[in-house]
This record gives structure tokens, C-alpha cells and sequence, in this order.
């Protein structure tokens, strides 16, 4: 039997013979947009049941009805990664977004710092971005991302245990990752203007930060993203 292609996030749990009804938009986007007669399949996903093959058994433009009929891939935690940022243009954190999800982090957690210049983050749309790229990437995990909180009450109320390897643009060209260590970790990257001078110091002196170097060049803040995540994941991560 041939794989179904579309792949759908929904709440509900899911299970075997589970039945899940659509929302509006699901049933528009399928019936309407996809096109998907009653008895086609699809594949579902809630980020805690793994992924199931599913069949559409009603299907009208607002409303419709999914069966789950197998498991498909079982449920797969990614690595313990966290990324905190600070949310820059909206065209641009939506691709830090998509690209952390894809590359495989558990947690994104957006900060504000001295420099943030992004007005504020519409969490809503950050959370449907996550859950779009994981659609599309195959991950049955949607990272949680949280609402936007200071710097500063991030750092005071860290985990025991886990490392954070904050992006250190004063650090461009002269190496770095070499004290680096696996386990539960996170990624600070900082915002287009970087960080103050304040914040520097205070990162400096914490005992679970770990200051990085992103190559020799400086990058913008979300290819920083994207090249800290890819640099941990090849050290520690599930790409190895
Ligand atoms: N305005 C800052 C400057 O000129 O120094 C640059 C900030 S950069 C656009 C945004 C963030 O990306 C930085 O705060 C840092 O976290 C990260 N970053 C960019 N290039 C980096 C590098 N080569 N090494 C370490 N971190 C880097």
C-alpha cells in the first residue's frame, strides 16, 4: 500500500480505531484545498501518540471525520536542546522558528534582552509555525515555545544541569566548543544589535554558561540560529 503524503497535526490523542473530528480550517484545507474524497488516507500526528495512519470516513467542506488504523512511526523525543533567542523581524524569527524545529530542539524560548528590537512575539503564530515545519519535516515532537520572558529571570531560575552555550559574537575567529561537554543543554543566541555590555558580564560570571564562537565571521541572528544548533547536534545531538 502507498505511503499517504499529507500529514496532519491534530489535538486529540490518538489511538487505534480513535475517531477525530476535524476543525473548520483541517476540514477546509483537506476537502477543499487537498481535495481528499471520503476513504483516503492521511497521515496524523498529536506530538505524544507517534504518527497513524488514518482514514477520512466523513468529509464535507467545514466538518469531518478521521479513523486512526495503524501506528505508522512511534513517538521520538529530540535531543534535550533548548534554543533561547532574542525574537528579531518577524519574517525572521518565523525562519528560527521553522529552522529550529527542523533541525531537532526540544524547547524554544524566546528572550528579551538590552537590544531586542522585535516589538513583541505573537506566541500563537510562533506555536502554528512549530507545529507547521513539523508537518512537513516528519518530527512527531512540536517543541513547546514559551511566552517571551527578560533575560534576566531566565538566568536566575536555570536548571541544575543543564549547560548553556550562549553564541559570544566578542568570540568571531577565535574557535571554541572545545570545553564543551554533552548533556541537557540549551543555545543562547542574541539579538542584531548583540548583547550589552551588562548582559556580557553577567553571562561571564554564571557557572553553567558556556561561551561559544560561531566561526569567524559575524553572523545575522538567525543564521547564528542555525549554525549553533547544527554545531551541537553534530557534537551531541541525534546526527551522529
Ligand atoms: N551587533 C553585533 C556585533 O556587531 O557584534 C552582532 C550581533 S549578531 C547579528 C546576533 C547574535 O548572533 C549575537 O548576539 C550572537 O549570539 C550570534 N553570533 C553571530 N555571529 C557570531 C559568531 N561569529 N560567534 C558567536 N556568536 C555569533
Amino acid at each position: 500500500m502507498a505511503e499517504p503524503k499529507i500529514r496532519l497535526h491534530v489535538d486529540q490523542p490518538l489511538a487505534p480505531g480513535q475517531a477525530v473530528a476535524l476543525t473548520e480550517g483541517q476540514a477546509n484545507y483537506l476537502f477543499a484545498v487537498m481535495r481528499l474524497p471520503a476513504g483516503a488516507e492521511l497521515r496524523l500526528f498529536n506530538g505524544r501518540d507517534g504518527e497513524w495512519r488514518a482514514e477520512v470516513v466523513e468529509a464535507t467542506k467545514r466538518r469531518g471525520v478521521l479513523v486512526c488504523r495503524a501506528l505508522m512511526a512511534p513517538q521520538v523525543a529530540p535531543p534535550d536542546l533548548w534554543l533561547v533567542f532574542a525574537p528579531v523581524k518577524k519574517e525572521r524569527t518565523h525562519f528560527i522558528v521553522e529552522k529550529a524545529v527542523e533541525l531537532g530542539v526540544s524547547r524554544l524560548l524566546p528572550v528579551a534582552t538590552r537590544f531586542t528590537t522585535a516589538e513583541r512575539l505573537r506566541t500563537d503564530k510562533a506555536r502554528a509555525h512549530a507545529i507547521e515545519a513539523a508537518e512537513q519535516c516528519g518530527a512527531t515532537h512540536v517543541p513547546e515555545v514559551a511566552e517571551v520572558q527578560p533575560l534576566e529571570r531566565l538566568l536566575a531560575g536555570w536548571p541544575d544541569g543543564r549547560r548553556l552555550f550562549w553564541a559570544d559574537e566578542s568570540l568571531a575567529g577565535q574557535g571554541g566548543w572545545e570545553g564543551a561537554t554533552p548533556g541537557p543543554a540549551a543555545v543562547l543566541i542574541g539579538p542584531e544589535g548583540g548583547f550589552s555590555d551588562d548582559e556580557k558580564a553577567r553571562l561571564r560570571g554564571l557557572s553553567f554558561v558556556t561561551p561559544v564562537s560561531l566561526g569567524p565571521r559575524i553572523l545575522r541572528a538567525e543564521t547564528a540560529a542555525v549554525a549553533a544548533l547544527v554545531l551541537w547536534q553534530v557534537r551531541f545531538g541525534d546526527w551522529r
